[in-house]
């Protein structure tokens, strides 16, 4: 049980999000990468791209089950795929705001304008201390911000692309979290979302309490590659502990909305922090959870979706945006009232910027697995909507595997049948 009690879930906004209605949903072009990222949790196989048809045969599974904003097309890395802008270009044709998410590592100036061309929407680049990246290995996350700079450059002087940058935490890069936020701030002009993935692995340390079945087949969860971590790392980082360690720094820090767990109600599995920042002058207040309904609402009346990414230029425009929210939002009127009060700084361009943090599965100590209710990252196997987290044990297994406590196992035995568990409708896992 997470030993950090801020914040409390009734204090914020639940994301409106469902299985059928959604903000992104996530297509895997292909399970090629050129890194070896410490805390992958896709087997990195060789020339595994999809072809275009597999592709639009897949959007149209999505299209089928689900209504949504934008496509995360990521892997792997998508930019190894060889027709990387024609599937931008055929998400973009359906009307799908493409997201690219990648390392980073094969996007030159003139890929960067292809894809835009293309009509790609935003990149959100993985980049941390533990992708052994050529050129960058030893360095710790300070000494990337170089990189992650770089990065957000070639993007900003491409077009009105949305920038969010991803980093895996680890205990040992946990320290790093508010050095990134305050990056992020400095940077608030080319970076729109910083993105924290708390690190985990497919047993989440259970190893010696339970056992592990698919359908009436016990499995070894460690032939997953998200079993054999490079180091020993802590598990059970909570994204309360994250939001703690930013607030030694940044005391105001405060969330706004979330999406709980599967099994434990109380998890904050996607936790949002949303406020207006000056580059020079750092924050000026954090929005509360009426922005984040007022922002997903407003939206989904216009438009009929959940949003998803928003462009640079419509979040640059924090003065107005805080004017206008502040009628409904406490945090957005401070915001605005910090802004009008010091006219030495109305020239400051005022820039809306946002904090996910996310934690993945846990495993509980009954064995059900805890998974994020209403599943952004949804993906398509073999024509059914599973969580993308959860690839290996569909392709390695046949299913979704379920844990049983040892002592217990001849008792209850496992319940779910491979079946169900395929379709992600396991009874204790409901998905979605
Ligand atoms: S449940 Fe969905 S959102 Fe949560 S980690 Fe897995 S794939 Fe990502």
């Amino acid at each position: 049980m997470d030993s950090y009690t801020y914040p409390d879930a009734r204090s914020l906004y639940r994301l409106p999000w469902s299985k059928a209605d959604n903000s992104i949903a996530w297509l895997e072009a292909t399970s090629s990468c050129n890194l070896y990222c410490e805390g992958c949790y896709r087997a990195n196989i060789k020339d595994s791209h999809k072809s275009l048809e597999e592709i639009a045969h897949e959007l149209d599974v999505f299209a089928k089950h689900r209504v949504f904003d934008g496509v995360s097309i990521a892997g792997g890395d998508p930019l190894v795929h060889p027709q990387i802008v024609d599937i931008v270009a055929m998400v973009a044709e359906r009307g799908w705001k493409p997201i690219v998410n990648t390392n980073g590592l094969a996007l030159s100036d003139e890929m960067a304008r292809e894809l835009h061309k293309a009509g790609v929407k935003g990149f959100t680049f993985h980049v941390d201390s533990g992708q052994r990246r050529p050129g960058w290995t030893g360095k710790n996350e300070l000494e990337l911000n170089e990189l992650r700079e770089e990065l957000a450059e070639r993007v900003a002087r491409t077009g009105d692309i949305s920038v969010a940058f991803n980093s895996t935490v680890y205990e040992r890069t946990l320290p790093y979290t508010p050095d990134l936020v305050e990056w992020a701030h400095r940077h608030a002009d080319k970076v729109q979302v910083m993105v924290f993935i708390l690190y985990r692995q497919a047993e989440c340390g259970r190893q010696d309490e339970l056992d592990y079945y698919v359908g009436g087949r016990k499995i070894d969860m460690n032939e997953l590659v998200y079993s054999r971590p490079a180091h020993d790392q802590r598990l059970d980082i909570s994204s309360r502990e994250v939001v703690a360690r930013i607030r030694e720094r940044f005391p105001d820090f405060a969330p706004s909305a979330y999406l709980n767990g599967t099994e434990d109600f109380d998890s904050l599995k996607w936790l949002l922090t949303t406020y207006a920042v000056s580059k020079k002058n750092g924050v000026l207040a954090y929005a509360g959870r009426k922005f984040s309904e007022l922002a997903q609402t407003l939206y989904h009346f216009r438009t009929g979706r959940w949003l998803a990414y928003e462009a640079p230029s419509t979040l640059k425009k924090g003065r107005s945006i805080t004017a206008v929210a502040g009628l409904f939002d406490p945090g957005m009127r401070r915001a605005f009232a910090r802004w009008f009060l010091r006219p030495w700084r109305w020239f400051d361009p005022v820039h809306l910027q946002s904090v996910m943090i996310i934690q993945p599965i846990d495993v509980l100590e009954d064995g059900r697995m805890n998974m994020c209710d209403s599943c952004p990252d949804i993906t398509v196997y073999e024509d059914e909507l599973v969580w993308s987290c959860r690839l290996e044990e569909l392709i390695h297994f046949g299913g979704f595997a379920r844990g049983f406590p040892k002592q217990q196992k001849d008792a209850t035995g496992p319940i779910i049948t491979v079946k169900k568990a395929a379709q992600g409708r396991a009874d204790s896992s409901p998905l979605g």
